[in-house]
């Protein structure tokens, strides 16, 4: 049975007002592991679908597990097609010029020239995001180069490179300092002594500069990301080219057991891994690397741990939890907002122009996590954890149940807290934006509309047609704000496509905002 399918379109996303009338992919598992992907320059391509209100055909295709725009990775092969002898030989022939200049044991050769050389003698090429050594420099002549390259600032890269902003690729969004701090104290009053640090290489840093610092606080710290660009900064054991949405290491088996050896070490033991993924990405194909990260560290544990879970922060918006709770039930979120330094949105309440809907994801019990009061956080002696001042805790709900940040009341009706901005409609019979167009499709299926079940299961597939039509004027007659909110929605989602655009685009142009 294939296993179910993922929407592009965060179906938790508030309303999911983005996806009325549109078409989304969907990432589908392989239901058969003998047959394996094919392979684009970032390793195993990922099976997708993509669906539609109005049509029900369902050809399927493997696109690139990590690049959601065509303009990075083009990779396309429809699930059914053969391909030639000729064009099998001349797409390895195209991944293996995709792959870096250099192996990462020369990247290390390289870094081990550069402390050597004086002060004056380190250059850094901002253009080409890289590190000069003096054979280098007349092909850099040309380009901005920052000298006198110092330690300190080697030890910090992700000040030195520009943040990938590419967003539907890289989406390097940054902690800010004191986010980044916060976690580093949390990591050590937890006792970790080792991080695998997947996607966060401003975490990866912090953690190993305050180990050098302080030399009582050894903690070790394994950086897994797909920017090449750090491979400069890092010896083979703590840095590995890396792709999270296939578990694909570029540099093949070695890589592999570096990431073996550390999450197995001490038999396991003082071991997290924490991760920040890009958000337009897929829960799914997440889930299933963080599984085989999870299985890499059990095969070290001795029989009688076998109900040990590893620990993890999974570092990823508040409305996902619904869908990571799913993958991994034991797992909570708690109410501390994770803040960015280069993007606006994501900025703590006071000095950015919202608050961050970015939380962590966790299996470390809540009430061992102390978040910081002068930040303005209290602790819940009710729910026994620790949660944002303007988190109420709601005695008909017996808990502190804001997920935004804001205070939110409580619906006698519906039974539970609901967003401040949110009435009771009588029509839906429940909760919702007061501008909502009642009983519409939301979240639920594309062809009825229904929230009991998703397309694939709609019991109306074939009759669907009028429905159909009915849904698309009823959206013509949405308001111009309707319309803003979808895009703005759709924009946070990286994830439909709209029913003109849709047909401009070629088939294989899988994902737009
Ligand atoms: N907040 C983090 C950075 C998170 S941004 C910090 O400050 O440390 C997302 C990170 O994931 C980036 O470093 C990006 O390079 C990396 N990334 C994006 N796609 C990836 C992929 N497919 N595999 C591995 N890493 C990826
Ligand atoms: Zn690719
Ligand atoms: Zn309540
Ligand atoms: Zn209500
Ligand atoms: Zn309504």
């Amino acid at each position: 049975m294939a296993a179910p399918t993922e929407s592009f379109g965060a179906v938790e996303a508030e309303g999911s007002v983005g996806r009325r009338g549109s078409s989304a992919v969907e990432v589908v598992l392989p239901s058969d592991p003998t047959v394996s992907a094919p392979l684009c320059p970032h390793g195993p391509t990922l099976l997708f679908v993509k669906v539609s209100q109005e049509k029900e055909e369902r050809r399927r295709f493997y696109a690139c597990s990590a690049c959601r725009d065509r303009k990075d990775c083009n990779f396309f092969q429809w699930e059914d097609e053969k391909l030639s002898g000729a064009r099998l030989a001349a797409r390895e022939a195209h991944n293996q010029r995709c792959q870096p200049p250099l192996s990462r044991r020369q990247c290390v050769e390289r870094y081990l020239k550069f402390i050597e050389l004086p002060l004056t003698q380190r250059k850094f090429c901002q253009r080409c995001q890289q590190l000069l050594l003096p054979d280098d420099w007349g092909e850099h002549c040309e380009h901005p180069v920052m000298c006198d390259i110092s330690i300190t600032q080697l030890r910090r890269p992700s000040q030195l490179l520009y943040p990938l902003e590419n967003k539907k690729t890289n989406a390097q969004y940054l902690f800010a300092d004191r986010s980044c701090q916060f976690l580093v104290d949390l990591l050590s009053t937890l006792g970790f002594r080792r991080v695998l640090c997947v996607g966060t290489p401003r975490l990866h840093e912090l953690i190993r500069l305050t180990a050098s610092d302080d030399k009582k606080s050894n903690t070790k710290s394994l950086l897994l990301d797909i920017d090449f660009r750090y491979s400069q900064f890092y010896m083979e054991d703590s840095f590995c080219h890396y792709n999270m949405f296939n578990h694909h290491f570029f540099d093949g088996k070695a890589a592999l057991e570096v990431c073996r050896a550390f999450l197995q070490e001490d038999k396991g033991e003082g071991v997290i891994m924490v991760t920040d993924p890009p958000f337009g990405g897929l829960v799914e194909p997440l889930a299933v690397t963080f599984r085989k990260l999870i299985a890499m560290w059990k095969e070290g544990q001795s029989q009688d741990d076998s109900q040990k879970e590893l620990p993890i922060f999974w570092i990823f918006p508040y409305f996902f939890e619904s869908r990571i709770c799913q993958f991994f039930p034991s797992f909570c979120m708690l109410d501390y907002q994770v803040d960015y330094d280069n993007h606006a949105l994501y900025k703590h309440g006071k000095t950015g122009r919202k608050q961050s809907p970015v939380r962590i994801f966790t299996n470390i019990p809540s009430n061992k996590i102390i978040l910081p009061p002068e930040e303005g956080y209290r602790f819940c002696p009710l729910c026994q954890r620790y949660v944002s001042l303007e988190n109420q805790h709601c005695d008909q709900c017996n808990s502190c149940t804001s997920k935004d940040g804001r205070k939110w009341n409580h619906c006698f009706l519906c039974k539970k807290c609901v967003k401040p901005s949110w009435i009771h409609c009588h029509i839906c019979n429940h909760c919702a934006v007061p501008d909502h167009s009642c009983k519409g499709p939301k979240d639920g299926c594309f062809i009825c509309g229904e929230l009991d079940h998703k397309r694939s299961t709609c019991p109306n597939i074939s009759t669907s047609k009028k429905a159909n039509k009915a849904v698309r004027k009823q959206k013509q007659r949405k308001s111009n704000k309707m319309k803003m909110e979808t895009t703005k929605r759709q924009s946070m989602n990286h994830t439909s496509v709209t029913r003109k655009k849709k047909k401009r685009e070629r088939a294989h142009q899988y994902l737009c905002s």
